[in-house]
């Protein structure tokens, strides 16, 4: 049997999800998730050949789970078809501008970038060791969200706060999604037929967290989110940017702690915040279509906020060859779309009715007349681009 199989690991604070795919064609053989973790109500499940599985594993970390996903891979027959392993690693900061095979230095880095991302490297990190243990006869390979973004320019990631802070601790904009804004980019340029390497391409990758990037020449030269995925646009949960008085404001009106106003930023705000009702775009779309009005507000403010920062990335691109919607949000409602492209009429998008509605569900091109500047759909397939990382960094 040929080793030609990828398990892609995806350790978040919380939750675990796996999934083995093959690096050529993109088929994914299994795919699950462990949620929970820590808590006497964690769980595995997972998807294979169309069967759904689960497990009750009360009070399991996430090293446990390696023990029952090695179960379940043998079960399955798949254990001997992986030729090596793909980690997705949040925060890799400045040291890390690609992918890289897992080594004693590439762990001590990855250590070195906690106080960037306290809640996810130190995950990555049980699951790299977990994978060392569980899987020992297998290279590990891991695959930043940030490295994409390495190739901003200074004056792109240089907050206007006093410069020791970045020459001491590195504080700086970063960005993420870099995994899904590399394969975004290189797809819609090859779907435009448009040469990579002399591209100007927007891409709006808008799931729960949602940013936006400007993608010069395939490499990356701005994005929305910062030192943390706080910034930018509004998202499910989170505010995205606003002034930052707004921790003093709320700290000093209802003597809320950092920690309580960061929570509240982080995890109540959003579309979420504004609405009162959900985090989830399909929700607060059907509620503002009944008439609800802060659900209607949250989606004028998510589009609004959306189309500003997509004007502002065109500054580091000088032209638009093209804007790619992605993510959950980008992929399926064709009523953000319309409304973001409205308000952006000035860089001459106009927009297909017709086309707008049938790239829908996974269905992907170009929703722009002729004539037009480019908009398009484009699925993202970060999987995809850590199994094929993973392929070409193990040989
Ligand atoms: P994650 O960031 O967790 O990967 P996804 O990329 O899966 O998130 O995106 C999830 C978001 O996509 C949710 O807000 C969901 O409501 C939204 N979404 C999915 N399908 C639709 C749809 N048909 N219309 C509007 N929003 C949708």
């Amino acid at each position: 049997m040929t080793q030609e199989n990828i398990l892609i690991i995806n350790c978040g604070s919380s939750s675990l999800k796996f999934a083995v795919i093959n690096p050529q064609d993109g088929d994914e053989k299994i795919s699950g998730v462990a949620e929970r973790l820590s808590t006497p109500e964690a769980f595995v499940r997972w998807k294979f050949q169309g069967n759904k599985d689960m497990v009750e594993m009360p009070a399991a970390g996430h090293f446990e789970v390696f023990g029952k996903l090695l179960d379940v891979l043998k079960e399955t027959n798949l254990f001997d078809t992986i030729g090596g392993i793909g980690h997705r690693v949040v925060h890799g900061g400045e040291t890390f501008k690609e992918s890289c095979l897992v080594t004693d230095e590439v762990v001590q880095g990855i250590e070195d970038c906690i106080h960037l991302a306290p809640l996810h490297n130190p995950a990555h990190l049980v699951g790299i060791r977990a994978a060392i243990e569980y899987f020992p006869g297998l290279k590990q390979a891991t695959v930043f969200d940030t490295a994409f973004h390495q190739t901003m320019p200074e004056r792109a990631y240089i907050y206007a706060v006093p410069y020791e802070y970045y020459e001491e601790q590195r504080l700086r904009r970063y960005g993420m999604h870099g995994t899904s804004y590399r394969y975004v980019s290189a797809k819609a340029a090859e779907m435009l037929g448009l040469d990579l390497s002399n591209s100007a391409i927007l891409v709006a990758h808008l799931g729960n967290g949602a940013s936006a990037a400007a993608v010069l020449n395939g490499e990356s030269v701005d994005t929305t989110m910062g030192l943390t995925p706080l910034e930018g646009l509004v998202m499910g949960t989170r505010s995205g940017s606003l002034d930052p008085n707004v921790f003093s404001f709320l700290n000093k009106t209802y003597g809320y702690t950092l920690e309580e106003i960061t929570d509240i930023l982080n995890k109540k705000s959003g579309l979420l915040g504004i609405s009162g009702l959900s985090n989830d775009c399909r929700a607060i779309e059907e509620a503002a279509a009944e008439g609800n009005r802060r659900a209607q507000l949250a989606l004028d403010v998510f589009c609004y906020v959306l189309a500003k920062q997509l004007a502002g990335l065109a500054v580091a691109l000088g032209r638009i060859d093209a804007l790619a919607f992605t993510g959950g949000i980008g992929e399926n409602s064709d009523l953000i779309r319309k409304k973001v492209l409205e308000l952006m009429g000035v860089f001459g998008f106009d927009m297909s009715d017709e086309l707008n509605e049938k790239f829908r569900f996974g269905n992907e091109g170009v929703i722009t007349n002729e004539g037009s500047t480019v908009a398009m759909v484009v699925a993202t397939n970060e999987e995809l681009m850590i199994a094929q990382d993973t392929a070409a960094l193990i040989g």
